[in-house]
């Protein structure tokens, strides 16, 4: 297979159309066959539950070249999985799960030429989403949906360099207790732009989100679930039931365990402890880890002692363990690896 003309390197965070995307749609009750299909544009009435109630979920992932040139992706079980939860609290039908995994591996084979080459550093982005595509203007679900998955080559995260984040206490909420904070759900985000553009504004990379409650634990950012490591290097991530169970923040603390040999503990963070760890770091899907170097509490600044220039020793071991397990060069869990091609 000819790879497309890209110059991977240099390629950013951004939509770029590929050849093919999956559409299903859910009509009376059940979801169609679903196919493989050219045209990026969709066509659905203005009256769309999605338009107007944002009844809508999306997933995250990627596909990447191996050392040894197998074209894989990591977990897409655990995005099916998170994606039934998102869709059950929205009122959405649930895409099958052994179908959503199937859909990944052939959109992903039929987009294969855009599947950026080991050592790039560059993957290939997918994305899942469904929303409800029916008329829908009395407050309830649609009746219609359509789940789709489309993909788009995205760069190296760490273009340059490792630069390790700054990042505001927010003044604003994230998610509220017995909310929709722990589904991928686009209203989530909606509500976060302003948060973000606020923090970016005072030149902050990223907000941290407290409990809405009491304003006094640490929940996550807007896209990334936090990791800490303690004086004597426990790996240690927030526990609350408003964050989004993060993919990679949740097989980091595995490879904390298994690979490492390290203590780890879900609990809840008091914000009080930050100024007492190590190392800091934000865990998606999009970086890995992106290293935290100081985060601001209405201008009282508490800065880790990995600081501004690098990675901490534990974040950086659990950042090569983990992209090293998915580049197929150390052996991974079983399951966690699912080849495409
Ligand atoms: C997607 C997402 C994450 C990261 O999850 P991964 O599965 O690791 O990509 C973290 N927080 C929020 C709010 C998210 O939407």
């Amino acid at each position: 297979m000819e790879k497309k003309n890209i110059d991977w390197a240099n390629l950013g965070f951004g939509y770029q159309e590929t050849d093919k995307r999956f559409v299903a749609n859910y009509k009376d009750g059940a979801w169609d066959e679903g196919a493989l299909v050219s045209d990026a544009t969709i066509a659905i009435n203005e009256c769309a539950g999605v338009f107007q109630y944002a009844q809508t979920c999306f997933e995250g992932l990627k596909a990447y070249t191996t050392q040894d040139g197998r074209i894989v992706t990591f977990r897409p079980d655990l995005n099916a999985q998170r994606m039934e939860d998102s869709c059950k609290r929205l009122e959405m039908p649930v895409f099958p799960k052994e179908r959503f995994v199937q859909a990944v591996i052939d959109t992903v084979a039929a987009n294969e030429a855009y599947v950026p080459p080991y050592g790039s550093g560059a993957t290939l982005y997918i994305r899942p989403y469904m929303f409800g595509s029916s008329p829908v203007i009395g407050v309830k679900p649609a009746d219609d949906y359509q789940f789709r998955i489309f993909t788009t080559p995205v760069g190296p995260y760490f273009k340059g360099g490792v630069k390790p984040l700054t990042i505001k206490v927010s003044d604003f909420d994230r998610a509220a207790p017995h909310g929709t904070g722990h589904i991928k759900a686009g209203l989530n985000y909606a509500m976060s732009l302003h948060a973000i553009i606020t923090a970016h504004n005072e030149g902050y990379d990223e907000n941290m989100y407290l409990d809405a409650a009491t304003r006094t634990n640490v929940e996550e950012t807007g896209g990334a679930n936090f990791l800490f490591v303690t004086k004597d290097n426990k790996v240690v991530t927030p526990k609350s039931d408003s964050i989004l169970p993060s993919i990679t923040r949740r097989s980091l603390m595995v490879v904390a365990k298994e690979y490492l040999g390290l203590e780890v503990e879900e609990r809840v963070v008091p914000f009080e402890e930050i100024k007492d760890f190590a190392e800091c770091g934000l865990c998606g899907t999009a970086a890995v880890i992106s290293p935290v170097g100081k985060v601001v509490d209405h201008g009282k600044e508490i800065v880790f002692p990995s600081g501004m220039n690098e990675m901490g020793p534990i974040t950086k071991k659990l950042y090569d363990t983990l992209t090293g397990i998915q580049m197929g060069r150390i052996e991974a869990p079983e399951g966690w690896i699912q080849v495409i091609k």
